[in-house]
């Protein structure tokens, strides 16, 4: 399939080459030309698939040169892990994305993304140098999905004393082809470092250098299949389907979306927001003004200014009034963050990360309304709450009992690479090729 630039619609690009170079020149997003379309039929014959076959099923409609058996075997390898559904009520169900190595959903886009590299660098004269800046979780998740992938190096900038010790952990103790940098300063300034080594010509020559945003199509594409995944599992119960997802850059959100055009008769989306609430604004003025963004507890969607929002109206050709139709917003505080996990707790002795709990009260604000109370809502959990004991511990005294696949972590030492917030060092570090 082809892939155009939303600014620039006649750039189009195929598959490989959009996922390889991540975004369109001039910091422009890629968008699929057309988007698949699965009747009841097809749809009925997804039911029982296995996990990765359903994946396989529907990203090979974008792929391209990639035979359809190596494709095959591609998804068998990447999705290993696969989403898990908890029955909080008859209408509520928690759809949870957190089974991969990492426990987040954003496995599922850096296991693929991963793969997909791996695949194309076989034909690459250059291996590939993966450069990316985290603030925390997606760091461990790059780190992980490319950890031992031939071919491809990845660096990975983190400011220093400000992630946690287990993000930390995920991004500096594997080691390999897995470079962890400790820069001397904050995350803004590690991802102005990482973006003027983009814009350097010397270095580009130098090295076959790439990016592992979240913009990636690769990394968006993947998560369309838990949305098919969980819709076909529900859809039994005959009800009005709705999916509440919290979001932050709005990826997560997207790829919903998309799966929704693929023909899932769906109801609505929820677009749970913490206290970064620029698109409730824009469903309640139809003007969307970006902010600043403002820190709280689920600091993944600690967003001001989205970038797949493009995305969303590109898929929806711009009409406000077709996104208002379709997504409905709340905007949650810490407070009820907090309140909303301590209560889940209480009364289904479940525990939710801050992230997911957003996306639950946003969804107790929609069932709320009389004309939405027999839905079927689906939550989805993006975290495992045990990567947030801490907040558990010191605000509400829950401690949630950490996922098997940490133990990969166990006994593995930090070894990143201490460096002051200089361009110049982080230069000659990248022409060393010392790494
Ligand atoms: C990244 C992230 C989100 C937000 O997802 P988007 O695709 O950016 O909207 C939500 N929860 C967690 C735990 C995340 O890591």
């Amino acid at each position: 399939m082809n892939f155009y630039a939303i600014k620039n619609r006649s750039y189009k690009v195929d598959f490989k080459t959009a996922a390889l170079s991540g975004a369109a020149p001039n910091q422009d997003l890629y968008f699929p030309e057309n988007l698949p379309r699965f009747d009841e039929n097809s749809l009925a014959e997804f039911e029982n698939l296995p996990y990765f076959e359903l994946c396989f099923r529907t990203l090979k409609n974008f792929v391209d040169s990639i035979s359809e058996e190596e494709f095959y075997e591609l998804c068998s390898k990447t999705f290993y892990f696969e989403p898990s559904i908890y029955k909080i009520e008859d209408n509520l169900f928690i759809l949870e994305l957190f089974n991969g190595p990492t426990a987040a959903f954003k496995d599922y886009g850096a296991q693929f993304m991963a793969s997909i590299f791996e695949y194309y660098s076989r034909n690459l004269e250059k291996e590939i140098v993966i450069l990316t800046a985290t603030s925390g979780d997606t760091g461990g998740a790059i780190a992980r999905a490319f950890y031992e992938k031939s071919n491809i190096k990845a660096i990975i900038l983190y400011p220093s004393g400000k992630i946690s010790r287990l993000q930390e952990k995920h991004i500096a103790s594997l080691g390999k082809n897995i470079i962890a940098v400790e820069i001397d300063g904050s995350f803004d300034d590690c991802q102005f470092l990482v973006k003027k080594a983009f814009d350097d010509e010397k270095l580009k020559q130098s090295l076959y250098l790439t990016s592992a945003n979240s913009i990636n199509i690769a990394r968006l594409l993947p998560q369309m299949v838990y949305y098919i995944y969980a819709y076909l599992q529900l859809k039994k119960l005959n009800k009005n389907i709705v999916f509440s997802v919290p979001s932050g850059n709005f990826g997560n959100i997207c790829a919903g979306l998309f799966s929704w055009e693929m023909g899932l008769k769906i109801k609505k989306f929820i677009a749970a927001l913490n206290e970064n609430d620029s698109f409730l604004k824009y469903l309640n003025t139809s003007i969307f003004v970006p902010q600043a963004t403002k820190q709280t507890l689920s600091n993944a969607m600690d967003v001001g200014n989205p970038s797949n929002f493009v995305r969303i109206k590109e898929l929806y050709r711009d009409n406000y009034f077709i996104i208002k139709n379709k997504i409905e917003a709340y905007s949650i505080n810490d407070d009820d963050t907090l309140e909303t996990i301590k209560k889940v707790y209480k009364k289904y002795a479940y525990i939710l990360d801050p992230h997911g709990a957003v996306g639950f009260k946003a969804t107790e604000n929609y069932l709320n309304n009389s004309d939405n109370k027999d839905d079927c809502v689906i939550c989805l959990e993006t975290a495992h709450s045990s990567k947030f004991n801490d907040i558990l511990k010191e605000k509400l005294g829950i401690e949630s009992l950490e996922p098997e696949s940490f133990k990969f972590y166990e006994g593995r030492e930090n070894k990143s690479i201490k460096m002051p917030n200089s361009y110049q060092k982080f230069r000659e570090f990248l022409l060393s090729k010392k790494f």
